[in-house]
């Protein structure tokens, strides 16, 4: 990864941030639109009312304009300034009402005055405005013009999807959501590092497995492709669902249903290699997708690489989840790991030890001339003992690599060595 892409990753975000995005409406397929300038995502809709296992695709939401301005004509809150304002989901409504009347439907965020809280109203038809609370207080009796020009009709809903074909049947599965505002940590840090973690594989010559990347409205889109989608479940190796990637926090890892999945030991691994600091969560079946992934008909084996989890930064589900709150830097090292965990699945095997009665004779083969300066010449041998022992068909590099607590790279590189002198093969 290049110092120019990591401006890039920025940019990406930079250039969505304005959209009002949803689950559904036109600022979402502007959205994958723009994607499709750097990945060729596919585009797929279902329309508003099909049945998607117990769900509804619903009605298609897109607004234009919200404010509500006091009997002065001042506007006191104003969707033009940021889309936060207004109740993701609003049904219209032009009317002059009382103080007492609008409150019911203001939001606010008293313990922080100056922020905007984001909120929905998707399944339950509302409308409302998110307000800083200083604003709020500031509020006098009387009448205000109130005014959402939205649009709630019968639509489509839309995601896209990316299906990069390797030579194994068995894929990979990376997931995002595409549905919120303006806001950057939740929400576009997945989009943008799953877009170039998929630009960045479309350019390999050749991968082992499949790689299958989403880019769909969170929870009723997860819900719409799995129902769209069952036949493809069984090659699904697993995979990571991808958010809250950029900000300056250690990286966690939420770990898959099971939580001892081969997924969990690549990206376990992953971070460890890269010598990043990081937390470990058990599984719990909120948070994003991966609780419709791995839910019982499914048992996907989805895991998360985040930066801070969502809920778990005062900022989340704010105006203040901004373009301040993440880091070009940040979300550069978050690249890095989803391109480590590639990286380990790819290079991760079985070998065989061709010589398994006692140790070879390393020195006959010519393998201590291998072994260059002295002081990583212990660290070679054991790596080359440790490779050579549990090369029985049961452990892959990986698990000798953890095993041996060595990097992955360097038993590989090793075992390249030692399958060189024919001391290793592939297993059958
Ligand atoms: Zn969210």
């Amino acid at each position: 990864v290049s110092e120019i892409n990591k401006n890039k990753i920025f940019q990406f975000i930079e250039d969505l941030f304005p959209l009002c995005r949803s689950i559904t409406g036109s600022a979402t397929r502007k959205t994958l639109k723009y994607i499709q300038d750097y990945v060729p995502i596919e585009l797929f809709s279902v329309p508003s009312g099909m049945q998607v296992f117990d769900w509804t695709v619903p009605e298609e939401w897109n607004i234009s304009d919200a404010f509500i301005k006091d009997m002065d004509g001042n506007k006191i809150v104003d969707f033009n300034e940021n889309n936060l304002h207004v109740l993701n989901y609003s049904r219209s409504i032009h009317e002059t009402m009382r103080l007492e009347k609008l409150k019911k439907h203001i939001y606010t965020m008293p313990e922080h005055p100056e922020w905007i809280p984001y909120r929905t109203s998707y399944y339950e038809k509302n409308w409302g405005f998110c307000m800083r609370h200083s604003n709020f207080e500031q509020l006098n009796e009387g009448e205000y013009e109130v005014k959402i020009d939205s649009n709630l009709e019968s639509g489509k809903l839309n995601y896209g999807e990316l299906y990069i074909d390797g030579e194994s049947e068995q894929e990979v599965l990376f997931s995002t959501y595409i549905c919120h505002p303006s806001m950057c940590n939740d929400n576009l840090t997945g989009p943008a590092i799953l877009t170039f973690l998929a630009k960045n594989l479309l350019e390999k010559d050749e991968l082992k497995y499949n790689y299958r990347f989403l880019f769909i409205p969170e929870t009723i889109g997860a819900i719409t492709w799995l129902s769209q989608n069952e036949d493809k479940i069984d090659n699904i190796k697993g995979g990571l669902v991808a958010t809250c990637l950029g900000d300056e926090g250690d990286f966690t890892y939420k770990k898959t249903r099971s939580g001892e999945s081969y997924i969990d030991k690549v990206s376990l691994k992953t971070l460890k290699d890269l010598n990043f600091d990081y937390e470990v969560m058990d599984f719990f079946p909120w948070g994003s997708d991966e609780r419709q992934y791995s839910s019982p008909a499914f048992q996907l084996d989805m895991g998360s690489i985040m930066k801070t989890p969502y809920g778990q930064f005062p900022e989340y589900h704010t105006s203040a989840d901004n373009l301040e709150f993440i880091s070009s830097d940040s979300l550069y090292s978050s690249l890095e790991a989803y391109l480590k965990f590639v990286k380990i699945l790819e290079n991760d095997k079985f070998l065989i030890n061709t010589n398994p009665k006692c140790e070879p004779n390393l020195g006959d083969r010519g393998l201590y001339d291998k072994i260059g300066a002295a002081k990583d010449s212990n660290k070679q041998k054991h790596a080359i003992f440790w490779l050579l022992n549990l090369s029985d068909g049961s452990n892959s590099l990986l698990d000798i690599a953890m095993l041996a607590d060595m990097d992955f790279e360097y038993i590989c590189e090793t075992a390249k060595v030692l399958a060189g002198k024919g001391l290793l093969s592939a297993k059958e």
